[in-house]
């Protein structure tokens, strides 16, 4: 039976770590040496290699995600029937969820990483190749969007985060769980998201946004929050204290920055949604959305600020914008 037609697209990070210097590890394998090292993968799939960057995640720029988008969407509309991105941990969270934002096709998406380099005893690397490109293979995922296999786990980019520094269990959808998991060779998928994908129609060549992430800090002046506009930022994301609260020298300041630009209220303890009619103090969530600030729901603030940026981006305007976060699940 002919195998499936799975591109690994590699972008650097812990799982291409495979060279020493002084005092650690660097990115010096790419897809073809991934590939190479790991002929299992044959087994699975016809495997097309695409060495595409050689960084470690936190090098990775924006424009570097629309281009690996470009690529992806490239590979699936010439018949590619899945993709495998491999790349650094420390951003998986993000690029996945933009990559679930703005890849068109619906055939699967899987990125996938590594928490133990290929020179440390008990590396995850292989493993977790192996079993991002058996559900690749698979086709089970179709239509899902991006996913994130780590672990064994098979997590949605729309809820997965990094957890821990180093431990390999680190990726955790809380509070929900993984959708599936790799068994041997068996890919189960037990749960499937209940909203239909968002898919944002993005140039690659158009106009570049900024938006900024700030997070409010017991004691702080929040004086940064005056500037932002002045800054060149087209929108901003609070990490605000529990359930959105922010301290009350600050309040005018955002009311007034939410009249210019689209100002997102995230919790910063990353779980759990904003709410909006428990506390009516000032600078709590009642205040702030009374006052034009967007409620993130329940997005955690780093996946809101890739969703405001891509929003921004495709040239939404500040009612279509809310109107997206407002109706988010
Ligand atoms: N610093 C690495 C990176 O994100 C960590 C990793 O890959 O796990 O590139």
């Amino acid at each position: 039976m002919e195998k499936p037609h799975v591109a690994i697209v590699s972008l650097g990070g812990t799982i291409s770590m495979g060279k020493r210097e002084d005092v650690g590890v660097v990115p010096s394998l790419d897809a073809d040496s991934l590939v190479s090292s790991l002929p299992e993968l044959r087994d699975v799939a016809d495997i097309t290699a695409i060495p595409f960057r050689m960084v470690a995640s936190s090098g990775l720029s924006l424009a570097d995600l629309l281009a690996v988008r470009d690529e992806i969407g490239k590979l699936l509309d010439n018949g590619t029937d899945a993709v495998v991105l491999t790349q650094g941990t420390d951003t998986i969270e993000e690029t996945s969820f933009l990559l679930n934002l703005t890849v068109k096709s619906d055939k699967p998406v899987v990125v996938t990483g590594a928490m133990r380099d290929p020179t440390t005893p008990g590396s995850d690397g292989q493993a977790n190749l192996l079993a991002a490109v058996r559900v690749a293979a698979s086709g089970l995922t179709k239509g899902l969007g991006t996913v994130v296999v780590m672990n064994d786990d098979i997590h949605h980019s729309k809820y997965v985060k990094k957890t821990h520094t180093s431990n390999p269990a680190a990726f955790s959808s809380f509070p929900l769980g993984p959708l599936g998991w790799v068994s041997e060779d068996r890919v189960r998928i037990a749960l499937k998201p209940a909203a239909n994908r968002i898919i944002i129609d993005v140039d690659s060549k158009s106009r570049d946004r900024e938006v900024l992430m700030f997070t409010v800090l017991l004691g702080d002046s929040g004086k940064l929050v005056k500037h932002v506009v002045d800054m060149g930022y087209d929108g901003i994301v609070l990490e605000a204290m529990g359930a959105g609260h922010v301290f009350p020298s600050i309040v005018d300041d955002l009311e007034e920055l939410a009249s210019r630009i689209p100002v997102v209220l995230a919790s910063r303890t990353r779980n759990g949604e904003v709410l909006s009619k428990t506390y009516a103090f000032h600078g709590s969530e009642s205040d702030l959305l009374k006052r034009g600030l967007i409620s993130a729901g329940a997005l955690n603030p780093l996946k809101a600020r890739i969703l405001l940026y891509l929003l921004l981006r495709a040239g939404k305007s500040m009612e279509e914008i809310r109107s997206i976060f407002e109706n988010w699940i």
